[in-house]
């Protein structure tokens, strides 16, 4: 066997970083995190993809709280899963502050009246709320914390957030939830109006990401270190 070979088979065994699980089901931000995580050369899976059902109940105050909640729910179910116990596992949890509403909806961005209500009349109720306020006092911004649970039992959170205001009226086709009203005054368009690259390279969870990515990047050449 030639030296690069053993030392490749030793690393090999020696790393923990070879699957990454993201607690979600959602299609849409599987394709995000593997555009920006891709060159992290660690295979990506969705909780879905794991085979991991979990009901977790989201009952943290801070979407830090809320993210490592998730994280860490899906990180216990995936140690008892063959080939996933040594997986890293992330959580995402995002929303809309608005801070003439002292921040709502905030946390309860998916919830906020109801779940099954439209985002057309979410959208519109919370255009109504602001009505008659200025423009410097319309100030929101998408909030996204993204949570790791390492296989060592460590745990880390980063945050990542995207500013604007809230608009007055519905606007655009791109995008889903409270896009249509997050008026972006450096583009001229609400978040609904960006091509979704645009929209990635601009977003809370673009941020958080890439904040993310960082970390995990550091970590895979620690354990190359040691290996
Ligand atoms: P979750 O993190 O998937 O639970 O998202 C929470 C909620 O925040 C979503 O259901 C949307 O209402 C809102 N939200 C989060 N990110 C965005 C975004 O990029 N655009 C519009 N709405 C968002």
């Amino acid at each position: 066997m030639e030296e690069n070979d053993i030392c490749r088979e030793w690393y090999e065994r020696k790393s923990n970083m070879d699957k990454i699980i993201f607690a979600t089901g959602n299609e849409h931000k599987m394709e995000e995190i593997r555009m920006i995580l891709k060159d992290l050369d660690v295979e990506i899976l969705s909780q879905k993809e794991a085979g991991i059902t979990a009901d977790v109940v989201e009952d943290g105050t801070t979407f830090e709280e809320n993210a490592l909640i998730k994280a860490a729910e899906i990180a216990r179910a995936a140690r008892n899963m063959p080939g996933y116990e040594d997986a890293v596992v992330l959580a995402d949890d995002s929303g809309l502050e608005i801070d003439y509403l002292n921040k709502e909806p905030g946390i309860y961005s998916a919830r906020y009246m109801g779940e099954d209500t439209s985002y057309d009349i979410k959208n519109q109720t919370l255009i109504d709320r602001l009505e008659g306020v200025e423009n410097d006092r319309r100030t929101a911004r998408f909030v996204c914390a993204i949570a790791a649970v390492f296989p060592d039992g460590g745990k880390t959170v980063v945050r990542g957030t995207m500013e604007g205001m809230i608009g007055y009226e519905i606007k655009g086709e791109n995008g889903f939830g409270y896009d249509p009203i997050f008026y972006l005054p450096e583009y001229g368009c609400t978040s609904a109006q960006l091509a979704p690259e645009k929209k990635n390279e601009l977003s809370h969870r673009g941020e958080g990401l890439r904040k993310m990515r960082t970390i995990l990047e550091k970590k895979v050449q620690s354990e190359h270190l040691d290996a």
